[in-house]
């Protein structure tokens, strides 16, 4: 969660854990798909103002990016750590479709880059491969659950 109006300086670069408690009391018309107004609403835990969740939308610059980009200079970290060739990597994409194709496109870049890595596609509608890595890719046209699901059955049964 972050602060949704950021009017203090503590405000500013707080991100906290969400507390799962608090939503369970959450409840939403399904007329107006609105929180009824009886309903109280996450607050700031510096300000008391209205929070909001610590997600990156679309042309949002109240984002607070702090745990982001700790998390990507995690993740560079660790992609720099595998060897580039005979990787053993396994990339596993699950439900990144085409209409914003950010994760679909990180996919395929990091299997192009680490040799003898191996790529998993699962998506029940957006399932295609690029010709240029059907050579080590699979592609399973069902939602997550069932495909992983049908993964663990098929690796128990080895
Ligand atoms: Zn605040």
């Amino acid at each position: 969660m972050q602060c949704h109006k950021q009017l203090q300086s503590d405000c500013q670069k707080a991100i906290w854990p969400t507390d799962p408690a608090q939503y369970s009391v959450l409840r939403i018309n399904s007329e107006t798909d609105r929180v009824e107004e009886d309903c109280p609403l996450p607050k700031c835990i510096h300000c008391g103002s209205i929070a909001r969740p610590n997600v990156l939308m679309f042309g949002d610059f109240d984002f607070i990016a702090n745990r982001q980009n700790e998390q990507l200079d995690n993740y560079y970290h660790w992609l720099r750590e595998i060897p580039k060739t005979d990787s053993g990597l396994v990339v596993v994409e699950i439900g990144a479709g085409t209409a914003i194709p950010t994760v679909r496109r990180e996919c395929e870049d990091i299997v192009s880059r680490f040799g003898g890595a191996k790529f998993i596609r699962i998506n029940p509608d957006d399932f295609s491969i690029p010709s240029r890595l059907k050579n080590h890719s699979v592609s399973i046209p069902l939602d997550g659950l069932n495909a992983l699901i049908g993964i663990n059955e098929l690796m128990q049964s080895l």
